[in-house]
């Protein structure tokens, strides 16, 4: 147990230690075991999948920098290191539509891609499925969602249209044996039309299943669910689709987040997109604010004494998204949203700023 002091051993977790004293990382390193901490709770899934999403949901809510191509190429490959085992790394979307995603070739090109983790690109339609295949993607998804309102302001066309483009892409994928997740959007709220039907919801999903997709990822896209209304929604869904292909994908706008997830774990699902440090947001809902953040989505499971599937420990990622003062292991900084300085810190990648 390094040098920490007694007082704080007794006081704290480690991995409250490491959360709010990096430094203790080092001192540490190995001495840290949370999912032994506590014996798994019951009515939860053994271990969670946890689908990193910060590099394309995340960055591509970050509208007053466009975040450098290095950069972001950099970020992934430190994430690859921290024991994610899913990352989505773009979205081969126009540039027109998503500035920030323009890059979208040069980073799937750029990133080291490591045997174990699987890298998912967003394709909204064929000709961006076959620029994703052509620079190296080998899973891809596609963004649907439950709210037609929704659909034409954030993909250009109704959710009828966009069932015909997806079922292109996921025909196509299929043919060449990679693998199409499926995304519904506003499944617990739309911020145009308030409500989504119960019905919407299911119907989308299940067309987007039918089609192939292996897995659908049900959005909390402005953050406004609760968990009441987050195991209606599952439970109509479920009616139509296996537990075991769904994945929870939930915005925090009203702190609701790590709640609906884990009244989803009670239900379940085993898979849940987050973003490190909270990264996101929705452009076209004022104040919506970013996905969970995998650090305090880690630090639930821990809790609860989930494995994640790859095991990994907790202080093996710590993230902060706000400037706080700490400098003790800043791998990668960029402005985000002029003023807020993440700090990825990995204690075992051994670099130094
Ligand atoms: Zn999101």
């Amino acid at each position: 147990m390094g040098n920490v002091p007694c007082a704080v051993k007794h006081c704290l977790s480690y991995q409250q230690l490491l959360r709010e004293h990096l430094w203790i990382g080092d001192s540490v390193a190995g001495a840290l075991e949370p999912a032994q901490e506590s014996a798994q709770l019951s009515g939860f899934p053994e271990y969670v999948k946890i689908v990193e999403v910060g590099p394309r949901d995340g960055l591509q809510n970050e509208k007053v920098v466009i975040v450098p191509t290095d950069i972001k190429i950099e970020f992934i490959n430190q994430l690859s290191q921290t024991g994610l085992s899913v990352i989505e790394v773009t979205s081969f979307v126009s540039s027109r539509w998503i500035p920030q995603m323009a890059d979208h070739t040069e980073v799937m090109k750029g990133i080291h891609q490591y045997p174990g983790i699987r890298y998912p690109v967003l394709t909204p339609n064929l000709q961006g499925f076959h620029r994703a295949i052509a620079a190296g993607a080998t899973e891809v998804s596609v963004f649907g969602a439950a709210s037609e309102s929704f659909s034409k302001k954030n993909i250009n066309c109704s959710i009828e249209e966009s069932m015909k483009k997806f079922e292109e892409v996921v025909k196509s994928a299929r043919h060449m044996n990679i693998p199409a997740r499926g995304y519904v959007s506003c499944a617990l709220g739309c911020p145009y039309e308030g409500n989504i039907t119960l019905q919407k919801v299911t119907e989308v999903s299940k067309r987007l299943y039918g089609m192939g997709c292996y897995e659908i990822s049900l959005g909390d896209t402005i953050g406004v669910g609760t968990p009441g209304s987050m195991k209606k929604m599952l439970e109509s869904v479920m009616k139509e689709i296996p537990p075991r292909a769904l994945a929870v994908h939930c915005h925090d706008t009203y702190g609701q987040a790590l709640a609906n997830i884990l009244t989803a774990l009670q239900m379940g699902i085993n898979v849940v997109d987050s973003a490190v440090s909270g990264l996101g947001g929705c452009p076209y809902a004022k104040g919506a604010s970013g996905n969970i953040a995998t650090e305090d989505l880690i630090y639930m499971l821990n809790g609860l004494g989930v494995n994640t599937e790859e095991n990994w420990e907790l202080g093996f990622l710590t993230v902060t998204s706000r400037a706080s003062g700490r400098e003790p292991r800043a791998i990668l900084k960029w402005p985000v949203e002029e003023q807020t300085l993440i700090i990825l810190s990995m204690r075992n990648t051994g670099r130094q700023e």
